[in-house]
């Protein structure tokens, strides 16, 4: 008797994030908006990312749910002691760049042949910082898109950091911050020098982070396409420019929330999930529920900004003189130093008592979803950024490093959401922008917010110019895994 041949299992697919909070976040959202098309995945962290998730996440059980989804691991390279936090990433770079490009390739190439269940191995998303997995791939023979996870804008602004240079606009010359830069085409009547990602402040051209973001335009367009974690409304214009250096871009954000929205149409019903590498602390919640609508500030600077105990003191007094309500995140790792916390004045731990809650890492998405907050004052990480725009929150930008300089002057200028306080860390400036949004511009703001949240869920919904390219992404991986 003729036995009619099995269908092959799904393609199987490998992810490989940044080992860093953000990256990781998001490529998770990315991985299971994958499995519910019907894929396979191979997560792939460092053991150290692993370790920390294993803590505080709830990975495990959320992913329990997708039989197509397994996690590995490999190592970065550094000792066991290196504190890997996020102002190191160059040595983390560095080290995974030179250690563990030979894991990686190991790991692809001795998997087990396909079975009735899974098969080989045979299409890479991978961060674009880690360009040795474009050469394994080529190697071996795999299609291999990169995703970016951090704005398209500050992307296009590191494609046009040769034309800078060329231009004579970088380094710059003398030390006026406010000079309008010209070499980064759709951005000549609003960007400044100041705007600019922070190493462009550095003379020095052979600055570590110099030399490897002004190869981004070429490292980029190795790969068969990018995967970008924005949307075509909010950064349109931008793409078009990226366009013209990389072609084949999936816009397919904001991704948390298109996760969201695509389970809200499922049957079963899963909690919230949380990929956290810092244990939540949920009590935030409960001090949310009983304040007044829109009352609060959230604060927060991501997982990598660390503030010197006089800019955390200033932010303080601010806060508190605000006269707003504030729930600020602070990382045990985040400030400068140690004894802080015995030099806080009477006045503002009182200040603090009344109208404020103090956590170490919030679940930010629900917090900032929460209908008694309405504003942030931010870093403007690029995640950080589209959960305020998503939710709707006006913001304050007080940028760190890299794409936040770019990400605050786009969210204040171009899209009109808030208040850049850039550069400056001064009590009486924060509680002035403080006051502004929450009370004198609070309308301006929130109208222009809301609008834009309106947009943002527009471009997720059937249709939508996110959900239509998740699944021309999925079609295209089909096409290019066929056997
Ligand atoms: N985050 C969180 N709790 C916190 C602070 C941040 O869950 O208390 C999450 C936040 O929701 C975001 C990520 O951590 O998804 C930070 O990423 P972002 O790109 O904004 O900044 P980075 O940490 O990379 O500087």
């Amino acid at each position: 008797m003729d036995q009619k041949p099995q269908p092959l299992p799904p393609p199987h697919v490998l992810i490989f994030p940044l080992p860093l909070q953000g990256p990781v976040n998001s490529m998770f959202k990315l991985a299971e908006l994958l499995c519910l098309s019907g894929l396979h995945i191979t997560f792939l962290v460092t053991e150290h990312i692993n370790a920390r998730l294993l803590s505080y996440s709830n990975i495990q059980s959320r992913f329990s749910n997708y039989p197509g989804f397994q996690l590995k691991t490999i190592p970065d390279g550094l000792p066991e002691d290196h504190p890997r936090s996020g102002d190191k990433y160059m040595e983390l770079f560095d080290s995974l760049k030179s250690k563990s490009k030979p894991f990686f390739k190991e790991m692809l190439t001795s998997c087990s042949p396909c079975d009735e269940t899974r098969r080989p191995v045979k299409f890479i998303i991978a961060d674009g910082y880690l360009g040795f997995t474009c050469d394994v791939a080529n190697e071996i023979g795999i299609p291999i898109v990169y995703v970016r996870t951090i704005s398209a804008c500050c992307l296009w602004i590191f494609f046009c950091l040769p034309k800078l240079i060329e231009a004579g606009e970088l380094p710059f010359v003398g030390d006026d911050l406010d000079t309008l830069i010209k070499s980064v085409p759709g951005t000549e009547s609003f960007l400044r020098r100041r705007d600019l990602p922070g190493f462009c402040r550095s003379c020095d051209l052979n600055d570590e982070n110099m030399r490897l973001y002004s190869k981004e335009g070429e490292e980029n367009s190795r790969a068969h396409g990018l995967i970008l974690n924005t949307f075509e409304e909010l950064e349109g214009p931008i793409l078009t420019h990226i366009r013209s250096v990389c072609p084949n871009i999936y816009t397919i954000g904001p991704l948390h929330a298109h996760l969201k929205t695509k389970l809200s149409k499922q049957t079963t019903s899963l909690a919230a999930s949380s990929s956290s590498l810092w244990k939540e602390d949920r009590n935030c919640m409960t001090w949310l529920d009983s304040q007044p609508s829109k009352s609060v500030i959230y604060v927060s600077f991501g997982s990598i900004a660390k503030l010197t105990k006089i800019q955390l003191m200033e932010l303080w007094h601010g806060l508190v003189n605000s006269c707003a309500r504030f729930l600020w995140v602070v990382r045990p790792d985040s400030v400068v130093g140690k004894d802080w916390e015995s030099q806080v004045p009477e006045e503002v731990k009182e200040g603090t008592r009344v109208r404020g809650y103090i956590v170490g890492w919030a679940p930010q998405e629900e917090v900032l979803a929460h209908s008694a907050v309405g504003g942030f004052l931010t870093h403007n990480g690029w995640n950080s950024t589209l959960e305020s725009i998503y939710e709707g929150v006006p913001m304050i930008s007080w940028p760190y490093f890299l794409d936040q300089q770019v990400n605050g002057r786009f969210m204040s200028e171009v899209w009109k959401l808030g208040l850049d306080m850039k550069d400056s860390c001064d009590r009486n400036i924060v509680e002035k922008m403080v006051r502004d949004l929450m009370e004198v511009r609070k309308e301006e703001f929130s109208k222009r917010a809301e609008d834009m949240a309106q947009w943002a869920g527009t471009c997720l919904s059937e249709g939508g110019s996110s959900y239509c390219n998740l699944e021309r992404l999925v079609r295209d991986i089909e096409s290019m895994t066929k056997e």
